[in-house]
């Protein structure tokens, strides 16, 4: 047994490569209405939306959300607006001198996009180009600073978008990996992303949403870790943030600070609210 008395030697404070930081952003509410749309697969819809109102637009974070309102035609005030239903969706692309805002919407519920379920589906599938909406938000956003060694993003289709927005983050030389939950060939979505990072489509035929992601996410182990100090980005239904933080925290060690995993919507809820 040591008698020493000394203090044990300081550990050498170490840099990490990256950093998560919240920032915030005034919420405002900004009246527009459907310019375009433009099917990507027959069950994921790119629109773009413009107004006035849109001038000034920004984003911070790439996984920012903003609230859509839905409501049955014009408004005349922010309440009126506000009372409209609602959901989360991801700033995907924005001018904010020309004042538009691309956003993609996963149609669920149904291979005929006219019968999908939910207010935000069936709007994005089959609103007249014209019909008015509302944008609210981003508030508070989460932006990397500094240069991950490694990446990690996997997400469902809702989530694509934030995937997106990650990829732009890269510089040429980033490595790691993207998982994207597909049905099937047919409606893959790429991902443009340096060569070092590969893009993995994960097909999840009949099987419920989710359950293909997380049996991937299951599968890497620690020796999949990449080196250094990896930013980890999981976001999918609800069910993936258990696999995904098992994978992150637990078999590859991540600090808790470096790393977002997300229920995005919840099987069986509607207008399910993430706990942010
Ligand atoms: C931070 C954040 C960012 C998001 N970004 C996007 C985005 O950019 N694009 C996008 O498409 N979604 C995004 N989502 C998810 C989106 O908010 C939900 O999918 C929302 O429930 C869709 O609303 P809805 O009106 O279509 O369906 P709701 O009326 O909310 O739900 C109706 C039914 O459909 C089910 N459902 C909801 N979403 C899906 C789905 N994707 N697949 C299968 N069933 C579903 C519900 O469980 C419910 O049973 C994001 C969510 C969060 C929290």
């Amino acid at each position: 047994m040591s008698t020493s008395t000394s203090p044990p030697e300081p550990t050498a404070e170490t840099t990490p490569a990256f950093r998560l930081e919240r920032q915030g952003l005034d919420l405002r509410f900004r009246a527009v209405r459907l310019a375009a749309r433009e099917w990507i697969t027959p069950e994921y819809v790119r629109v773009r939306l413009e107004g006035d109102d849109l001038r000034g637009f920004t984003s911070l974070g790439s996984d920012d959300h903003i609230r859509v309102f839905f409501p049955a035609g014009p408004t005349e005030s922010v309440e009126e607006l506000r009372a409209a239903p609602s959901r989360e969706y991801t700033p995907l692309a924005w001018d904010a001198d020309a004042g538009w805002l691309d956003l993609e919407f996963a149609i669920h519920g149904a291979s005929d996009v006219h019968s999908a379920d939910g207010v935000g589906a069936v709007w994005a599938a089959s609103a007249e180009i014209g019909a008015f909406a509302g944008v609210g938000g981003p508030r508070g956003s989460m932006v990397v600073t500094g240069r991950p060694d490694a990446w990690l993003l996997a997400g469902d289709e809702t989530a694509v978008p934030a995937m997106r927005r990650f990829a732009q983050l890269m510089d040429a030389e980033a490595t790691g990996r993207i998982l994207v939950e597909v049905p099937d060939a047919a409606r893959e979505l790429p991902i443009d992303a340096p060569a070092g990072v590969v893009v993995e489509q994960v097909h999840r035929g009949d099987a419920p949403a989710g359950s293909a992601l997380a049996a991937r996410i299951d599968a890497l182990t620690a020796d999949d870790r990449p080196a250094g100090d990896v930013f980890g980005f999981i976001a999918a239904e609800q069910a993936i943030v258990k696999p995904g933080r098992a994978l992150l925290l637990d078999r590859w060690g991540l600090a808790s600070d470096q790393i977002v995993v997300k229920g995005y919507w919840k099987r069986g809820e509607a207008e399910y609210h993430a706990p942010h």
